[in-house]
């Protein structure tokens, strides 16, 4: 039995992975809003300290594996890319910072962090607020959004799967990190059936802009399949594996950027 910290564990694609893991016998803590063993709000600093603090008690300070499944689609409002910035980008990188040892003393701890293939397909995202999460300046990303107007959740949302795969890829070579023995590596999904995404169906302007999206494999993903992608992430398959980005969208990456490679 091995021991896992699973964050957005009350819905979509989070809750599939837990359902996973506890059918095969290991134990999780989970963390989300709602329907969690710790409930916190990871839009705020104070709530990620929280879920630093009470996922190492619950674990003893040993950890073999995270999943940060948490986050926020793009959806119309002026805050919402304050929001989603804290959401999808601080409440990955002050989580992971903060269960580091913990990931460390298992010796050969997975982690699998939920990008997007918006990293890859969406174009116009502003290099400077992607500089500036990895240079931990909240206020200044945001401030880079707001040029886009009614896109700016859109571009806050691109930005910040952009920022937290780099992260990804930038601390996994590290000495700190797979040099502990961390695999830390990242899964971009395309358009997944999940409540995030039905969300962004029932708005007009949104779900125009989602079903004119080229899926060459049609439809939209199922959470399950891409479950079974991160279970496979954090098994003995991915000792191997360090700050890769498996991309699992129904082909559009391919579709783009077929000679991108
Ligand atoms: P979902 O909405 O079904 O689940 C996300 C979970 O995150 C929810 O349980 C929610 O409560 C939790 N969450 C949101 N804000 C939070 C906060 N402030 N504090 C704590 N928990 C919070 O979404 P999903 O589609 O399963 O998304 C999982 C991940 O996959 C997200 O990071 C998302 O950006 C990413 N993703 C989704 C799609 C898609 O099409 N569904 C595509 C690419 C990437």
């Amino acid at each position: 039995m091995a021991v896992y910290a699973v964050t957005g564990s009350a819905s979509g694609m989070g809750a599939a992975v837990v359902e996973r893991l506890v059918a095969a016998g290991h134990r999780v803590v989970t963390v989300d809003l709602r329907d969690a063993d710790v409930v916190a709000d990871l839009s705020t600093a104070p709530g990620r300290r929280d879920a630093v603090e009470k996922v190492l008690a619950a674990v003893g300070g040993r950890l073999d594996g995270a999943v940060l499944a948490a986050g926020l689609g793009p959806a119309p409002g002026r805050d919402r890319p304050a929001l989603i910035t804290q959401v999808n980008y601080f409440g990955v990188v002050e989580l992971l910072e903060g269960w580091r040892e913990a990931l460390a003393a298992a010796g050969n701890a997975k982690v699998v962090v939920f990008s997007s293939n918006s990293t890859t397909t969406m174009p116009l995202v502003p290099g400077r607020a992607v500089a500036a999460l990895l240079a931990g300046d909240a206020e200044r990303a945001v401030n880079a959004y707001r040029i886009f107007g009614k896109s700016a959740p859109a571009m806050a949302y691109g930005g910040s799967k952009v920022a937290v795969t780099r992260w990804v890829r930038r601390r996994a070579v590290e000495p700190d990190w797979v040099g502990a023995g961390i695999r830390l590596n990242a899964i971009a999904p395309g358009a997944v059936l999940t409540p995030l995404l039905e969300k962004q169906l029932a708005t007009p302007s949104e779900a125009k802009a989602i079903r004119s999206f080229p899926v060459p494999a049609g439809g939209y993903g199922d959470p399950g399949l891409l479950a079974d992608w991160v279970i496979q992430m954090l098994s003995p398959a991915a000792d191997f594996m360090v700050g890769s980005v498996v991309v699992v969208d129904g082909g559009s990456d391919a579709w783009f950027r077929a000679d991108d490679w």
